[in-house]
């Protein structure tokens, strides 16, 4: 294998995923994909995030609760969380941010634990994790008024415009894309990818939601992040090796992983 590639958004401990974690790690380093991070979005979800990357070696967590579940959030949640962050592997705070699609949850609540989710990630000195979906406008708006306290991050599953990324570019923020870029119907997207500077991209699965094609429609695992990678590496006149090489060095960073690269040796035998 000539390159290696991070999955820098992974939920391996949603029902379809957490009953077959050495299968999905195994054919993920098959397909070249040597880090992966597993995002919480919930206390309890994080809880097993956290736990599955203490066993995993390449498996690095993030915890976080998701606007979907604001409704719920009770303030010792937060405690909760910031317990967990203590562990060495929690890289980050997420996924966290505004669902104004969905609306599982209201807006003001949303608001509300978007906003004490990045004061404790402020706290904890880590970066976020950022969901939005049809919310850029409240989501850039408390992110501006926050952005001296921001220790970086991800708007994950981007999928916004040129002027949307440079929003979030702006702020210090990495975008990363999933699957949906290699839908045929993602033209759109296509063209922004096209021309957001690479040192600011990462490439992600949300496994095992929104598998890239040709996978569409199947469980989706971190293996399939390499369809994503191939379609940047395209867009950009790129070989996948250094579209691999300069997305894993984005994720170290974006993740604070800086100079660990070198130790994250997926072992074929996990911790029991
Ligand atoms: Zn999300
Ligand atoms: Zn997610």
């Amino acid at each position: 294998m000539s390159f290696r590639l991070a999955d820098s958004h992974t939920h391996l401990d949603e029902p379809e995923l957490r009953h077959q974690k050495e299968a999905v790690l195994a054919r993920a380093r098959e397909a070249g994909v040597a880090l992966v991070i597993n995002v919480g979005i919930g206390r309890e979800n994080s809880r097993h995030a956290v736990a599955t990357a203490a066993r995993f070696p390449e498996v690095y967590a993030s915890v976080g609760v998701h606007p979907h579940g604001a409704a719920k959030v009770q303030p010792q949640d937060l405690e909760a969380l910031a317990k967990l962050a203590a562990h060495p592997k929690v890289v980050a705070v997420g996924e966290i941010g505004l669902d104004f699609y969905r609306r599982r949850s209201p807006e003001k609540v949303q608001e509300h634990w978007f906003m004490e989710q990045l004061a404790l990630a402020h706290d904890l000195k880590k970066p976020v994790v950022i969901h939005t979906r049809e919310a850029t406008a409240a989501t850039l708006k408390i992110l501006r008024e926050g952005r001296r306290h921001l220790w970086g991050g991800v708007m994950h599953c981007f999928q916004g415009d040129l002027s949307e990324a440079m929003a979030f570019l702006d702020l210090g923020l990495f975008l990363s894309f999933s699957g949906v870029l290699t839908f045929p119907k993602a033209e759109p997207l296509r063209q922004v990818a096209r021309h957001v500077p690479l040192d600011r991209v990462l490439v992600e699965t949300d496994c095992p939601y929104l598998a890239p094609q040709p996978w569409r429609g199947k469980t989706n695992e971190p293996a399939y992040v390499t369809a994503t990678a191939r379609n940047l590496a395209q867009l950009h006149n790129l070989d996948l090796e250094e579209t691999a090489r300069l997305t894993w060095q984005n994720t170290l960073k974006a993740f604070g992983l800086d100079g660990k690269g070198e130790d994250i040796q997926p072992s074929a035998e996990p911790k029991a």
